[in-house]
């Protein structure tokens, strides 16, 4: 704004300037930048700013009296810093510098965020589950203080490079110098890496997975690994597992079809199920009923993405190989081959692939009042319309599985209806830090006592078709979670390295006594052996044995039912 100075002083003026003009005025003032310069800086606050957890993971438990784990932790830092500039050089350049920057700011503030609060490692596995997590879910994660941290991480420093000026070259000039910078820093990274070789292949070896807290080569080179995977599965048709497959002898002399229900949960862990002894009761309706728990169950993995296909796969935990397992068919395409209709029913975010090519209902956008709150909708949504189910099959034979939203965090508060709200005082934001142990909990153990009365009343459905059914239902939850143990929450640390608490899993069987008999599974034996380790690598034998469906691919040894059957 410009004012006259005085009157009869023509031509001189004030200039009050507002802040604004201040800001332009500064960066008017910089000398223009190289794009070699920026993509070092760029490289230097990455460093700086979102390794905090990969330098205290690598530098834990080392002697600071000691000059080598200073030389240790510099040399560490210089490589980080000359590596991701390196990756910088190759890929800005005057067009691309400020828009590519700005993305990588804000990813990665997104991304730093996560991992500070919840100890996220960006490996292949978590970025496929955050890439299938639906809007849903990551509008759950929203607080004011994600706001904050994107503000300061990632909104301002776009803002200050697209303030800054660019220095521009001729192409013929500015191609030799590039070159030159990018084997600057190339000199750089190999020179630091060699001062610490030793330590550093030590700590590769050892903790190999710190090397996906390195932000933001995690993500990105995850990434990469993801899109390629997939595009590479999307142009070849699954393997068929399920051609020889067909219904044993047993089935010949059957009088009732068969009504079988698969519950896969969600983030259900065995520390806190009311039947295993947790000092919650957590499952007050299962307990009263004549069910086989199995306290010794553990999962394939420790996110969705990875437990599903895992656990509905030929290859399992002890076999994993995580393109073989999304190569091939699942236990679901032997059930749908032999002539039982198979039906996916879900609360949650689909069926990974396991169903592919067969029927899948997504329930989690229904619109029943009773069940569903605009958003979300509780379990029970499954239940609902199960006659429309049966008769759709005509009352054939009929494998339902049913996957559901169960305990999935962080907003623990939204997974019961308020009639559940047993354990007080509750955590009833999905921010977690806000919340004391005790809160988090108590709504984690509310989520846990739903789950306890979706499969009582599954079960109550299945006693009321057990007149023209044989009827039975298995429960697994797909992971564990962790809710603050050792600093960490929630899930999906790599599978190497996963507290306990993300890896064993609530299982339970029920099974009608027309279902024992016609199968021929004696009930007290398997509540003799339910002490048993098993896991989520027995799910694809167990069933195939306990349905008497013969396959080249089962293995009695997995089958958890094999020595209880007649
Ligand atoms: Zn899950």
């Amino acid at each position: 704004m410009k004012l006259p100075l005085a009157a009869g002083t023509p031509g001189a003026v004030l200039e009050i300037r507002g802040p604004r003009s201040y800001v332009s005025a500064f960066f008017s003032r910089l000398p223009a930048i190289r794009v070699e310069w920026l993509a070092i800086l760029a490289s230097l606050f990455f460093s700086l700013s979102c390794n905090y957890l990969f330098f205290a993971a690598a530098l834990a438990n080392r002697d600071w009296s000691s000059p080598s784990s200073w030389l240790f932790g510099a040399g560490l830092f210089v490589s980080i810093t000359a590596l991701q500039a390196i990756g910088l050089l190759v890929l800005l350049n005057r067009w691309t510098s400020k828009p590519l920057l700005t993305v990588l700011f804000l990813v990665t503030a997104a991304a730093t965020y996560y991992m500070n609060k919840y100890t996220v490692f960006f490996n292949t596995e978590m970025v496929r589950n955050i890439l299938r997590t639906d809007v849903k879910e990551a509008s759950e994660l929203f607080s004011f203080n994600f706001c904050v941290h994107m503000l300061v991480f990632g909104i301002l420093p776009s803002v200050l490079v697209w303030k800054l000026r660019l220095r521009t070259t001729p192409l013929r000039r500015a191609i030799p110098i590039r070159l030159l910078y990018i084997v600057g820093a190339i000199v750089v990274a190999a020179g630091s890496t060699m001062l610490i070789f030793q330590d550093f292949s030590s700590l590769m070896r050892n903790q190999k997975e710190v090397r996906f807290l390195i932000t933001p080569s995690n993500y990105l080179f995850s990434l990469s690994r993801v899109v390629a995977a997939d595009t590479a599965q999307a142009n070849t048709p699954r393997i068929k597992i399920s051609d020889d497959a067909k219904l044993a002898a047993g089935w010949g002399g059957r009088t009732k079809p068969m009504l079988f229900v698969l519950v896969v949960g969600e983030t259900t862990r065995a520390a806190n199920w009311g039947l295993n002894g947790y000092e919650h009761q957590t499952t007050p309706q299962l307990s009263k009923l004549d069910v086989v728990n199995f306290p010794h169950a553990t999962s394939c993995g420790t996110n969705t993405e990875v437990s599903v296909p895992c656990m509905f796969s030929i290859y399992g935990r002890h076999d994993y190989d995580e393109a073989k397992i999304r190569g091939h068919e699942s236990l679901l395409h032997i059930i749908d081959k032999v002539g039982i209709n198979t039906v996916w029913r879900d609360n949650q975010s689909g069926c990974k692939g396991v169903c592919d090519g067969l029927e899948e209902q997504m329930l989690g956008a229904s619109k029943d009042p009773k069940l569903c709150d605009g958003e979300r909708c509780l379990d029970e949504i499954m239940l609902e319309n199960m006659d429309g189910v049966i008769q759709k099959a005509k009352n054939g034979n009929l494998f339902v599985v049913m996957h559901q939203l169960g305990n999935h965090g962080p907003a623990y508060y939204r997974r019961y209806p308020a009639a559940m709200r047993t354990f007080t005082p509750t955590c009833d934001t999905s921010d977690l830090s806000k919340c004391t142990r005790e809160q988090i909990t108590n709504s984690y153990d509310n989520g846990v006592l739903y789950t306890d009365h979706f499969l009582a009343k599954t079960i109550a459905f299945l006693k009321t078709q057990s007149d023209s059914y044989d009827t039975a239902m298995l429960y697994l939850s797909d992971h564990g979670e962790s809710l603050g143990e050792r600093g960490i929450y929630l899930h999906g640390l790599p599978y190497s390295i996963a507290p306990k608490e993300q890896t064993e899993v609530p299982m339970v069987m029920w099974m009608s006594s027309g279902f024992a008999s016609s199968f021929g599974v004696n009930k007290d034996c398997m509540q003799r052996r339910a002490g048993n380790a098993v896991s989520q690598d027995n799910l694809f034998h167990s069933i195939l044995g306990m349905l008497q469906i013969e396959s080249k691919y089962y293995d009695k040894a997995l089958d958890m039912t094999a020595g209880c059957r007649i």
